[in-house]
């Protein structure tokens, strides 16, 4: 079925007020396993997304007042015209993002759950009833923030840019997505698509793409309209603090999820096989490209060889290269630029005395599985993200000196324990500054609902289930006066 699915979509326009709607110019979006051209896509303008911002609002009073089973059933009509269409994102993963094809497949399965929990939301926009001194009967209740603004990364396109918007519209907003430049179609445009196949009203869900060149402009122009209540935000942490900071002096609601350097710790008395096997995973599922990777492993010291012997042997089996192959787990790195910063940060590391036990080898976006010993607090690899396949180990002798090594970052995303003892790693897990912790496991893991989200450097706010309402309303106190209140006599 999806050798049928050409390598190259046919490009629609944007997608505004339910039209499709093409932009003055493109820009180049390419296949980053040969650098091919994938698709031309519309290089959409500040006055493009003012009108996508107004057909936003034009939608929101009938959309927001519909009920809340009208809405669940879109949503749920959405999650069956996705998975019927689902070998058109796999081939996109592919091609646009430079992904494995068992990562596209799991990516689409994952997107269609999070359409389903998300109208499962609408059933749950619960207020409360509070007690109150006076006798009156206090309401505190949810309501819909009005247009959301949406930015979304390109690493995980079809997972990201859902969960970015799917819990919004549940909630009654709606929503101007701007998906990454990099992957404009599996991360905007084709979910265009699937939303106007199911039957999602005009204006309700509208993407505005464009270039590097002009976000900056672009995104300012979603952040600061002024009938955009929200933003939600994922992407890289120098880019996710400008937002922030706008939507601060724009006192606007806004919800971040940002990078990572995430740490698996494995302690004496772990299943060292079960380990190494979830390490490889961990360090190297889409080239170590997710916020959650694995980037550090700290292995205790008394099972350190044991434990390198292992997961040196199975990360050595993977294969590098163009993802038309399906043995190559491991792809091409997004772009040129972001391939030359992972072999550069090698390169800084090595100089300054690290050893490169497996890997280090990149050629045109590829850089091959590589893990360095020797590492210290003066190289870069150990403070910055990497967002490629590598991973930095070292070796610890107590429980404080791993838990220091995980808290020694900037970032507060994910961290993961292997022990046999569930006692040790519950306390530990108390000690680790992170959103989450994950025991006898690697760092990724989600669920729809499940609330997902980084401290620190990490990101502010979450995302999944219930608590994507948060995000996505606000609250509105309501009081009902039976009759009791006294004022004070002089009135
Ligand atoms: P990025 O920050 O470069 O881009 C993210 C989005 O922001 C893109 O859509 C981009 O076009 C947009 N953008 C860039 N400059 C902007 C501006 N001035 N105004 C408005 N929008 C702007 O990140 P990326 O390279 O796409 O993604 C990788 C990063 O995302 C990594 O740091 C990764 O850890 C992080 N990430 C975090 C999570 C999480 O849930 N915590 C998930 C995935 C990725």
């Amino acid at each position: 079925m999806l050798d049928s699915v050409p390598t190259s979509p046919t490009i629609r326009g944007m997608y505004i007020g339910g039209a499709w709607t093409p932009a003055a110019r493109t820009f180049d979006d390419l296949n980053p396993s040969d650098n091919s051209l994938y698709a031309r896509i519309p290089d959409g303008s500040a006055a493009d997304m003012a009108r996508a911002v107004e057909a936003a609002q034009a939608a929101f009073p009938d959309w927001s007042r519909r009920s809340f089973q009208e809405r669940a059933r879109a949503l749920l009509k959405v999650a069956e015209v996705w998975e019927a269409r689902k070998d058109d994102f796999i081939a996109a993963v592919m091609h646009e993002g430079g992904g494995w094809y068992g990562k596209g497949v799991f990516e689409a399965g994952f997107v269609a759950e999070i359409f389903r929990t998300s109208a499962s939301l609408c059933y749950q926009a619960t207020g409360e009833v509070l007690p109150s001194a006076d006798g009156k009967v206090l309401m505190a209740t949810r309501w819909p923030l009005g247009v959301v603004g949406v930015i979304s990364p390109w690493n995980m396109p079809g997972i990201l840019t859902s969960r970015g918007y799917a819990a919004a519209l549940a909630a009654g907003n709606t929503v101007v997505l701007k998906p990454s430049e990099d992957t404009p179609y599996s991360g905007g445009l084709y979910h265009a698509e699937i939303l106007e196949e199911a039957g999602i009203p005009a204006g309700v869900f509208n993407v505005v793409t464009c270039s590097r060149a002009s976000v900056a402009e672009v995104g300012d122009a979603l952040i600061e309209h002024p009938l955009v209540k929200g933003i939600s935000f994922t992407g890289s942490t120098a880019v996710g603090r400008h937002i922030a900071a706008k939507c601060g002096a724009h006192l606007k609601k806004c919800c971040v999820e940002l990078g990572g350097k995430d740490s698996m710790i494995v302690l004496e008395d772990a299943d060292l096989d079960k380990a190494a096997e979830a390490a490889n995973f961990g360090c190297f599922m889409h080239q170590g490209q997710v916020c959650m990777s694995t980037e550090k492993l700290l292995v205790h010291d008394s099972v350190y060889q044991s434990f390198m012997q292992r997961f040196l042997a199975r990360a050595a089996r993977l294969k590098t290269g163009h993802v038309n192959d399906r043995n190559n787990v491991v792809g091409p790195l997004i772009n040129t630029r972001q391939a030359h910063r992972v072999k550069a940060l090698i390169d800084d590391a090595v100089a300054k005395g690290a050893v490169l036990e497996l890997g280090g080898n990149a050629w045109e976006n590829f850089v091959e599985p590589t893990v360095l010993t020797h590492v210290d607090d003066s190289m870069d690899i150990w403070h910055d993200e990497t967002f490629g396949p590598v991973v930095a180990v070292r070796s610890f002798r107590t429980d404080d000196e791993a838990v220091a090594l995980n808290n020694d970052t900037e970032y507060g995303l994910t961290a993961a324990v292997w022990t046999a003892d569930e006692g040790r790693a519950l306390g530990l897990a108390a000690r680790l500054e992170t959103g989450m912790v994950h025991v006898n496991d690697q760092n990724i893991y989600d669920e729809p609902q499940v609330p997902f989200g980084g401290v620190k450097a990490s990101g502010v706010g979450r995302y999944g289930g219930r608590w994507s309402l948060d995000a996505f309303t606000e609250l509105r106190l309501i009081t009902l006066e039976r009759g009791g209140r006294h004022y004070p006599p002089v009135f």
